[in-house]
């Protein structure tokens, strides 16, 4: 995986084998297939020679790649649903429309918009300005698709298939993940054990929703789940609670990043930005990743103080962060780590 800067994205060892026979697809269920790679996409079989895509890969040569499982199954592309609108999972869907001219393109609203305008991704990464050219690459920009259909949570269908749709918004603003008979598509709302492990700040735009979706994950009754990034799993609980678990490690991290409650100097946002990623041994060397860690840092900071956590001002023209005392003296009560772990905890059911 490139240190370009994708969202928590890494090669899933031992998906294909190196050499011979090269399986297009996994089969998952008996309509569902996985399309696996540095990015995770599914083929869902819904009957008369048709085919739902969940996901398409970053670019073009992903776009190929289903193209190529879908032709292996003899299946027409009806419908791709864009689980959310990070370029890595609707990056094939211009390539597969020139195929399919006839598919639709389903997405959850705000996702759908950045899809439609993928400059959106860039822009709001480099704080509304026009953004620096080393953000419009490929995994930060992919090319523009129309989105025939917005999407809400709840029942749905494509043909034969039923679908029930799964608010998991907190990596993405909207996200959804899609349960198909006993499978759950969970794209980015969690992250396989590997991936956490290589990237454990857990790409969020919303933490609250974040950790709500860890919790909604582990309750969906489905014998696997296949993550965006990562090898299927049996074991829904588990992956949701190292999801979980990563979140508030990442969390903790941004906290004691603050500056002390009364500390004559705040810690500006940059400060927590590279003191959260040292503690956490996470290497900012690039443009790209420095801006999406500073996009999550902030999604943390933005919880941390509607908990009351920490304060934020501009002091000197610089944005600073302090942690707030929670001692009986006024003092950051240092001693009870298990209150303030239980306190990040219960945020995330606020
Ligand atoms: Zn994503």
């Amino acid at each position: 995986m490139s240190s370009e800067g994708t969202r928590n994205a890494a090669p899933v060892a031992g998906a294909e084998p190196a050499t011979g026979h090269r399986p297009t697809s996994v089969q998952l269920s008996e309509r569902v297939h996985a399309v696996l790679g540095g990015v995770n996409c599914a083929i869902v079989d819904v009957g008369d020679g048709r085919a739902l895509l969940v996901d398409s890969g970053q670019d073009k040569e992903y776009g190929r790649k289903v193209r190529k499982a879908l032709d292996a199954l003899g299946l027409e592309l009806a419908v791709i649903l864009a689980t959310h609108s990070h370029a890595d999972h609707y990056g094939g869907n211009a390539y597969l429309l020139r195929q399919f001219p006839e598919a639709r393109v389903w997405a959850p609203e705000i996702e759908a918009e950045i899809i439609r305008t993928p400059a959106l991704e860039p822009i709001y990464l480099f704080h509304g300005a026009k953004p620096l050219p080393e953000l419009t690459g490929k995994w930060l920009q992919a090319e523009a698709s129309p989105v025939h259909r917005v999407l809400t949570a709840g029942r749905d269908a494509v043909g034969a298939a039923g679908l029930e749709l799964l608010d998991v918004r907190g990596h993405a603003h909207r996200q959804l993940a899609v349960l198909v008979d006993d499978v759950l598509l969970a794209a980015d709302a969690v992250f396989g054990a590997e991936t956490l492990e290589k990237y454990p700040i857990p790409f969020a735009q919303d933490v609250v929703g974040q950790l709500r979706a860890c919790e909604t994950v582990a309750g969906v009754s489905a014998r696997v789940l296949l993550p965006g990034h990562g090898a299927p799993t049996e074991d829904l609980v588990g992956v949701a609670a190292s999801n979980r678990a990563a979140v508030l490690r990442a969390a903790a991290a941004v906290l004691a990043a603050c500056a002390a409650p009364g500390a004559r100097s705040g810690a500006s946002t940059e400060d927590v930005v590279v003191g959260s990623a040292e503690s956490l041994g996470v290497v900012l060397d690039d443009l790209a990743r420095y801006h999406l860690n500073y996009c999550v840092v902030s999604a943390h900071l933005g919880r941390l103080r509607e908990l009351g956590e920490v304060t934020c001002a501009v002091e000197g023209g610089r944005l600073v962060w302090r942690r707030v005392a929670h001692g009986a003296d006024g003092r950051e009560d240092r001693s009870t780590p298990v209150a303030q772990s239980r306190r990040l905890e219960e945020g995330g059911n606020a």
